[in-house]
């Protein structure tokens, strides 16, 4: 959101202010694109940064490249019809790090099958809702006891971070430990990341962050157990205003700043496809 602070917009990408919203950015529609691990979403956003209409369907990052990005593209042209006749000027899509942000490339380590960037190790590999949902997935294969068999119809396929929440919630215990290791993990990761920057606020975004009590609980207690004491003083932990949508927000600023910059260069109101060799028509 940093890219456009400072320009008052109500509850737009710009930030709040008392005044009424200014447009940001192009006098039409962009859209903002987020890929995650679970979902992608795709969103329209006015000019005034406002997102008016928003889609999602499953990643499914499991049946291959050439799979997922015709979900993309399908996604897309899903929401770019709902813009009602209007072009839409440009796209912007975040993505999970690392990446080249000028290039606009996702940048991929070589390595194992731990962390969906390639490493191992990593807390998006231990802590995500993508972990999470693995680990649910090879605990109900390996046939441990949990309501996951019923909610999931036996199908470990279909049991994603969310159906794993579900359990937890009904008290299965399995998935209560999940979410309660996923907190700790993050916990033991901010312990090490306040003690390094010392800062007055941290900030969870991410789908996890929803799952309440099971994940903050353990997380909290990590946090604030392991902290040198002058650490903790007044130190904040939040969750993210904007919830799961930050991604949303983040790559319509980024349709919109690119719009805003580079007008002439901008077109994305051609049909959007995909295939080897790069745009066609
Ligand atoms: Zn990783």
């Amino acid at each position: 959101m940093g890219a456009i602070a400072g320009r008052p917009g109500g509850d737009a990408v710009g930030g709040s202010g008392a005044e009424g919203p200014h447009p940001v950015g192009p006098s039409g529609p962009v859209m903002g694109m987020d890929l995650g691990g679970t979902y992608m979403r795709a969103a329209l956003a006015d000019e005034y940064g406002r997102i008016v209409l928003e889609r999602r369907v499953e990643t499914l990052a499991r049946e291959g490249r050439e799979a997922v990005l015709g979900r993309v593209v399908a996604l897309l042209n899903e929401v770019k019809g709902e813009a009602g006749g209007r072009g839409v000027s440009a796209v912007g899509v975040g993505a999970p790090g690392p990446l080249d942000p000028e290039a606009g490339h996702v940048v991929v380590e070589p390595g194992g099958p731990e962390c969906s960037c390639g490493g191992r190790g990593h807390l998006e590999a231990l802590a995500s809702g993508t972990a999470i949902a693995r680990q649910a997935r090879e605990a109900l294969s390996s046939g441990e006891d949990t309501i996951l068999g019923k909610l999931s119809g036996g199908d470990p396929e279909r049991v994603t971070a969310e159906l794993a929440h579900e359990a937890a919630l009904a008290g299965d215990p399995l998935c209560v430990g999940l979410l309660g290791a996923a907190g700790r993990r993050v916990g033991h990761a901010l312990v090490g990341l306040v003690h390094l920057f010392n800062p007055e606020v941290v900030v969870l975004g991410g789908g996890v962050t929803g799952a309440g009590d099971l994940f903050w609980g353990p997380l909290r207690e990590t946090l604030w157990g392991g902290l040198i004491p002058t650490f903790a003083e007044g130190l904040r932990l939040n969750k993210s205003a904007l919830g799961d949508h930050a991604g949303l927000y983040g790559a319509a600023a980024l349709a919109i700043r690119a719009v805003r910059d580079a007008p002439a260069i901008t077109d994305a109101s051609a049909e959007l496809r995909t295939g080897k060799g790069g745009p066609r028509g």
